[in-house]
């Protein structure tokens, strides 16, 4: 089978090409997945340079997220020619992932893909989708509502970011984004932004220890000083979620915006929460909130374009989500 390998060439030296390798073969309690799409993730891009936070095992078949049927099982759950996608736990970290014809899995990740929804556009949503819906579903649930005011949205133009963005306004929210590119504010507008806060501004305007009342609830998908100012500017009893660190690990911040106005952080992990959690959102996603603009986030890629594309998402310049048709 084809499939896009990264190798180890000498000490934190990678390269990537599309390589013949075997089609894995099933043992206890797994799935051999044969894919019909996959997706790009920054993790994928980290792997592809050996970052060692996400992969170890080299030679390696990068791709976090996987779509596809059934073509072979040992387990009871599932049945051969399903309709099946993986995200998260080890795949594509150290267990080979989906950018591959065929992908061989434990059982226990596998979540069906809802009648309503294409595989395509579910790796159209992939991990990014499921990250946005997690952090959406924490603000609902901790009672953040439309009524309530606006939501700002950081690193709006990124995988996470662009599907929270269209998320938020498919259900009723006002949408505030973040963003360091300027030549993108039509698109984040056509996707959903009310209003469009250049990063750069952001940061500058927030000065103070804490700042007016602004935004009822944040998605932050970047961390460092950009989710430090927005709890600055979050309302009493509003929620921040926090799922990236594309800006920086760090967080310093002070306790202003949880001590004077209540304001919750809430963390979003969405590799190795429960199955049951996941499927949940998923079948939220093909439904109550599955989006319009799908299609026009969407980059259609190949197997021979993602070396490419894994060096614009490093650069930060990647725009929207890459699915890649295997
Ligand atoms: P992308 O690369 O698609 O997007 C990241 C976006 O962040 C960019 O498009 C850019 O948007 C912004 N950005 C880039 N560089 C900087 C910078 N120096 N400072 C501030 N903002 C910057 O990544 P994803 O959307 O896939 O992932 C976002 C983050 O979430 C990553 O850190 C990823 O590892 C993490 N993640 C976490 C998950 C979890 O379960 N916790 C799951 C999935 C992702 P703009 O120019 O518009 O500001």
């Amino acid at each position: 089978m084809k499939a896009f390998v990264v190798e180890k060439v000498a000490d934190r030296a990678f390269s990537c090409a599309i390589q013949e390798v075997p089609v894995p073969e099933c043992d206890k309690d797994e799935v051999v997945i044969k894919t019909t799409y996959s997706s790009l993730n920054y993790k994928d891009a980290l792997s592809s340079v050996g970052n060692p936070g996400v992969t170890r095992k080299f030679p390696h078949i990068t791709g976090i997220d996987v779509a596809g049927v059934v073509h072979q099982t040992t387990s009871d759950a599932f049945a051969v020619g399903e309709k099946v996608l993986v995200t998260g736990y080890d795949l594509g970290m150290n267990t080979d992932g989906g950018h591959a014809e065929f992908v061989k899995v434990p059982a226990s990740w596998v979540a069906l893909i809802p009648d309503t929804i294409t595989d395509k556009e579910i790796m159209t949503f992939g991990t990014a989708g499921l990250t946005a819906a997690l952090s959406v579903n924490e603000l609902l649930d901790n009672g953040v509502k439309p009524e309530d005011g606006e939501v700002l949205v950081t690193g709006a133009t990124g995988g996470v970011g662009s599907l929270a963005v269209s998320i938020l306004n498919k259900i009723g929210f006002t949408v505030v984004a973040v963003s360091g590119k300027e030549e993108q504010i039509d698109y984040l507008k056509q996707i959903g932004a009310s209003e469009v806060i250049l990063r750069d501004t952001f940061n500058e305007d927030a000065k103070k220890p804490i700042m007016a009342e602004r935004y009822a609830g944040v998605v932050d998908t970047v961390g460092g000083d950009i989710l430090a100012n927005a709890l600055k500017y979050i309302k009493y009893d509003g929620v921040a979620t926090c799922c990236g660190l594309t800006a920086s690990h760090e967080l310093n911040t002070n306790v202003f915006p949880f001590i004077l106005r209540g304001v919750r952080l809430i963390g979003i992990d969405s590799v190795e929460c429960k199955l049951e959690k996941k499927q949940a959102a998923w079948d939220k996603l093909a439904g109550e909130f599955k989006i319009a603009t799908l299609d026009s986030i969407t980059n259609e890629i190949g197997l021979e374009d993602i070396k490419d594309t894994y060096a614009s998402m490093l650069e930060g310049k990647s725009v929207g989500r890459y699915v890649v048709k295997i």
